[in-house]
């Protein structure tokens, strides 16, 4: 799912690396039909979905001789994860638009690879509760918490003590916030070590990524609160760390490439061959670290401060972050401003203590309304 993206086409280089190991099925795309036609015509799936309905007439006339089934809109969208052929789905669109994918996904039995992290952020607890029910894994697909669940391999029954998630820090790192005032979206869109999607290029340069994977790893691995932190590693060599109960830690380091985790989590339990580029020692004389600062980057403390809040506070965060980036990236708002609207909506959204999904959904709807009017 999002096909056309940053994710899913390295997913897709995967795919093609491995032609023994994976046949595509599905493959879906918002807008991008010129891109998603390609990939259909290259992979020959059974279907393809294109969410934007209006560009439905465009992608089937191109598909019509070639036996793949084309189908438009959100519905759609959520429904494809059902057939039976599918094995695995690998969740990588944007946003709350993945929550009832992956939650129709995991009600038909099929494992996820997940790399839209929203969807845990917003209801991780409806998600993982869903997926024990089912019997079904959920595989990490973000770097951080493919190294958590590496470094898991053969503990399984050791508790972690702590889990450490690595932040570059972003193209702001070392900056207060008079630098902030004033900052482009082309500055923000400027990440030092991935090339990604513009939403989570922005939510790095906020460190609202990280806030958002602190949430993540909660539900992946079933911490408590206390137990996750946030270290700053500009090189983004050392992907993560756990932490046992004996004070060992053990991390997952190499290049950063998003094929090695998209890999591993498709791939699972084999280590399939790759020729992706080694990581030299004499190319990073040095790796270091140091403390995440949570005044300037505010929203890394908003999303510690709804992960404590708990209940539908995540949801409140997730859906006024969305709003509040896409007002950034139309040059309607400042980059600080992002997070006064994010505090504002978990100040005025109502609370929820243990909504349902159809109260996720309610506070997505309220909250976005509300974050509209704010800006
Ligand atoms: P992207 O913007 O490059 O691609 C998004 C894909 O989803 C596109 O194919 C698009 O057509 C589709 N899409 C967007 N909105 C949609 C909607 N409303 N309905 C259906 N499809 C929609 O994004 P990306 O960088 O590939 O990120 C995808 C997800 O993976 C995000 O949740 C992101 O946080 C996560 N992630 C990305 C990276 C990365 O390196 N890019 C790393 C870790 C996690
Ligand atoms: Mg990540």
């Amino acid at each position: 799912m999002g096909s056309t993206g940053s994710i899913g086409t390295q997913a897709l280089k995967v795919i093609e690396a491995n032609p023994d190991h994976f046949k595509v099925e599905v493959l879906t795309a918002y807008s991008n039909a010129d891109l998603l036609i390609e990939q259909a015509m290259a992979f020959r799936p059974n279907v393809v979905v294109i969410g934007d309905e209006s560009k439905f007439t465009y992608v089937n006339d191109a598909l019509f001789t070639y036996d793949i089934k084309v189908y438009a809109g959100q519905e759609a969208l959520g429904q494809v994860v059902e057939m039976e052929e599918i094995d695995v789905v690998l969740t990588a669109l944007v946003g709350y638009a993945g929550l009832t994918p992956t939650m129709n996904a995991i009600y038909a039995g099929k494992n996820i690879a997940l790399a839209n992290k929203e969807t845990l952020v917003v209801a991780g607890e409806l998600v993982t509760a869903a997926a024990k029910l089912k019997g079904v894994n959920i595989y990490p697909v973000d770097s951080e918490h493919s190294a958590i669940f590496q470094c898991l391999v053969g503990e399984w029954h050791n508790p972690i003590e702590k889990i450490y998630l690595t932040a570059s820090g972003g193209p702001f790192r070392g900056k207060c916030k008079e630098d902030l005032v004033g900052v482009t979206k082309a500055q923000a869109l400027k990440h030092p070590n991935w090339e990604m999607g513009a939403k989570i290029t922005i939510d790095s340069a906020s460190m609202m990524n990280k806030g958002l994977e602190v949430i993540e790893a909660k539900w992946l691995f079933g911490l408590r609160n206390e137990q996750i932190d946030v270290i700053v590693h500009p090189q983004s060599i050392i992907h993560s760390i756990v932490q046992f109960e004996d004070g060992s830690m053990k991390a997952q380091m190499g290049l950063p490439d998003m094929k090695l985790p998209i890999q591993y989590a498709i791939g699972y339990p084999k280590r399939l061959p790759a020729n992706f580029p080694r990581f030299n020692f004499m190319d990073y004389p040095s790796l270091t670290f140091e403390a995440p600062d949570k005044q300037t980057f505010r929203n890394l403390q908003l999303a510690f401060d709804a992960l404590e809040q708990g209940g539908n506070a995540p949801c409140i965060l997730n859906a006024a972050n969305e709003v509040a980036v896409q007002a950034f990236l139309e040059d309607k708002i400042g980059f600080l401003e992002m997070s006064d609207v994010i505090a504002d909506c978990l100040a005025k959204v109502a609370f929820v203590k243990k909504p349902t999904l159809v109260e996720y959904e309610e506070t997505d709807q309220s909250t976005r309304e509300k974050a509209m009017e704010l800006v």
